[in-house]
């Protein structure tokens, strides 16, 4: 947790482009985007990954979910957007913060890389 990337920058000790932000959750511009619009999401909780989520983050998970349309309304992604979550070794999860990308602007591909 000391050393996570994400959860500096929910704690503002690393600049971000925050798109949206409130006690629970930040959204900011990936710095390396994948698409014309493409934001993470991340709970300011430490939690490593979707594998990881308990019981008691079932509230801040839902949460995350329904923001997730107030988020793509703000930057515009009228005519769809891509969630995505990695987890783990596998799924290419590259930073151990729960985060959802959040991609629009383009339009995506079917099966992803
Ligand atoms: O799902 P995954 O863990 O691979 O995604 C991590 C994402 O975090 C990458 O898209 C990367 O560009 C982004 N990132 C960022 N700012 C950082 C470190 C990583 O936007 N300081």
């Amino acid at each position: 947790m000391g050393d996570c990337i994400f959860c500096k920058i929910a704690q503002k000790e690393i600049p971000s482009s925050a798109v949206y932000e409130d006690d629970r959750i930040l959204c900011f511009h990936d710095l390396e985007p994948q698409a014309p619009v493409h934001v993470l999401i991340i709970p300011k909780k430490h939690i490593e990954s979707l594998d990881a989520v308990t019981d008691e983050d079932r509230d801040l998970l839902g949460y995350i979910m329904t923001k997730v349309k107030d988020i793509a309304q703000e930057l515009g992604l009228e005519n769809g957007y891509r969630l995505v979550n990695n987890c783990g070794e596998d799924g290419f999860q590259t930073v151990k913060h729960l985060h959802f990308h959040l991609l629009g602007k383009r339009k995506m591909t079917w099966p992803p890389g």
